[in-house]
């Protein structure tokens, strides 16, 4: 049974796409477990006793309780431990792979911080809010900015190295976007974005509700600039005279898709 279905424009579109963008949110990740942080059962609902999200989630909060921030990330690090990419992010990998080799452009363009689409073997990626996994000094006027290094996972025992950046002494951060911060290019990779967006002719989003503001961004543009847009969604968000929608579970539609799609170039 076809899972998805096709059309001869489509087909053409995917055939002569020279740079291809994909955008991928929390729906990419709920089949390895990682619940969406925004909603009904995410993360900030299951704390919400103890934290108010928007308080929390932020660098204000962190200034004035850094362990209790750490700790909490540490906590979700031990339950994420052992996840594994779902067959959706293998999928994206599957796809580059098959791009390049047709010397096509790519580069994912990721909102989750969970770090899977690197553990499937995406390269060309963008992790636009960070990654869970790494930690940076939270000084903002520390020299050695931009140094970002692994979270370091010592669960029982968190000794001051653990908590403290060895340059300077200032509190280590989770190298994650927080909602009083704005998108910093140092850290989230947001000028790679940007100069890939020229000459761009498709956009692909998966999963993701365009809720947060960059990646609204990329579709505003790619209405604007006619770009082709596809949709890999349980529900639609988006509309646009130049959509191609898949509506379903994106651990299904996309690695058929990627199967199809490579059947078409190898034409
Ligand atoms: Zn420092």
């Amino acid at each position: 049974m076809k899972i998805v279905e096709i059309s001869e424009n489509l087909e053409k579109i995917l055939f002569y796409a020279k740079q291809v963008m994909i955008v991928s949110g929390a729906g990419l990740s709920v089949a390895s477990g990682i619940p969406t942080f925004r909603g009904k059962g995410g993360i900030w609902e299951e704390d919400s006793e103890n934290y108010v999200n928007t308080k929390f989630a932020t660098f204000q909060f962190f200034r004035n309780h850094p362990e209790a921030v750490i700790n909490w990330y540490r906590n979700r690090l031990e339950k994420m431990y052992d996840t594994i990419p779902s067959e959706g992010h293998n999928s994206c990998a599957d796809l580059e792979k098959t791009l390049i080799s047709y010397s096509k452009k790519t580069l994912h363009v990721t909102q989750n911080i969970d770090g899977l689409l690197s553990k499937a073997g995406v390269k060309q990626l963008a992790e636009i809010h960070g990654n869970i996994n790494f930690v940076r000094c939270a000084n903002l006027l520390g020299k050695h900015r931009g140094k970002i290094v692994p979270f370091k996972m010592n669960y029982v025992n968190i000794s001051n190295e653990d908590m403290f950046c060895e340059e300077c002494s200032s509190p280590l951060r989770p190298n994650v976007l927080w909602f009083d911060e704005y998108y910093d290019i140092e850290y989230y990779n947001i000028d790679l974005v940007d100069n890939f967006t020229r000459g761009l002719d498709l956009i692909i989003f998966v999963g993701t509700s365009i809720s947060t503001s960059y990646p609204y961004q990329l579709l505003e543009y790619s209405l604007i600039h006619n770009i082709s847009i596809l949709e890999f969604n349980d529900v639609g968000m988006i509309e646009a005279p130049q959509l191609f929608a898949f509506k379903g579970d994106v651990n299904k539609t996309l690695p058929d898709f990627v199967n199809v799609w490579s059947r078409i170039l190898k034409k």
